[in-house]
């Protein structure tokens, strides 16, 4: 993805060839900060996910009723557009969990 900053201004002149597809096509002309997919569409979808699934999926096993405020992948997509946009992975979480969830997926490394 990085690679892009080091394409040379002569492709310039290269003028109507740009291979350079959005892979999506997010209609969204702004560079957001749409790192590793968490794009304009990944904030509408997971809106409808919270909508659909209010509450805190850890809270509930604990028995506990929390508001959700994350969606967050229960297999770690890392980077994977696939695993990332599979609905079947996403899970809500309330924020202290989402962090906790967060602490431990660093602590295992992988
Ligand atoms: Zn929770």
């Amino acid at each position: 993805m990085a690679r892009l900053a080091t394409l040379k201004p002569r492709l310039a002149t290269v003028s109507g060839r740009l291979s350079v597809a959005p892979v999506v096509s997010w209609r969204v002309g702004k560079t957001t900060a749409n790192q590793r997919g968490y794009n304009y569409e990944w904030q509408q979808a997971r809106l409808v996910h919270l909508n659909d699934n209010p509450l805190c999926v850890y809270c509930e096993r604990e028995g506990r009723v929390t508001a959700a405020n994350t969606v967050d992948h229960k297999i770690p997509h890392r980077g994977d557009m696939v695993l990332f946009w599979d609905r079947t992975n996403w899970m809500s979480l309330c924020a202290p969990c989402h962090s906790s969830k967060k602490q431990r997926e660093e602590a295992q490394s992988g």
